[in-house]
């Protein structure tokens, strides 16, 4: 595991890090790494960082963007009513996470679309 030193994230070196293992430390003392989750905005794996300890703060090479998770009603797919929570950039307004939902709800239902027809119809 390495540690780096960061003015900004983007100093990292994508090609020679270690996903896995290496933290990068801020001139703020806050300490990063790569997280797990995806960025709902990019729909990109492995660019997400995250904080290592206290409360989480994220972070999205790709986009550049300091994400943060949303709420949102399910009110499309069943079963409805539950609540789904999707990693996108904090500082959007409320209509922006709305307007960024509604494309969200249309693509899915999109795809269940698809996904009913492959079961319908087959593959070919
Ligand atoms: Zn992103």
């Amino acid at each position: 595991m390495a540690l780096y030193q960061i003015k900004n994230f983007s100093e990292i070196d994508f090609v020679n890090v270690d996903a896995v293992q290496d933290r990068f430390i801020l001139p703020s003392g806050e300490v990063y790494r790569f997280s797990d989750h995806i960025c709902h905005y990019c729909w990109s794996g492995g660019t997400v960082l995250e904080t290592d300890e206290g409360e989480k703060k994220y972070f999205c090479l790709q986009c550049g963007n300091k994400l943060a998770w949303s709420k949102f009603v399910n009110d499309f797919l069943e079963p409805k009513g539950d609540t789904l929570e999707f990693l996108i950039p904090e500082h959007w307004t409320n209509e922006e996470k709305q307007q960024w939902y509604e494309d969200y709800k249309e693509r899915r239902l999109a795809e269940e679309k698809v996904r009913e027809d492959i079961l319908r119809f087959g593959r070919e």
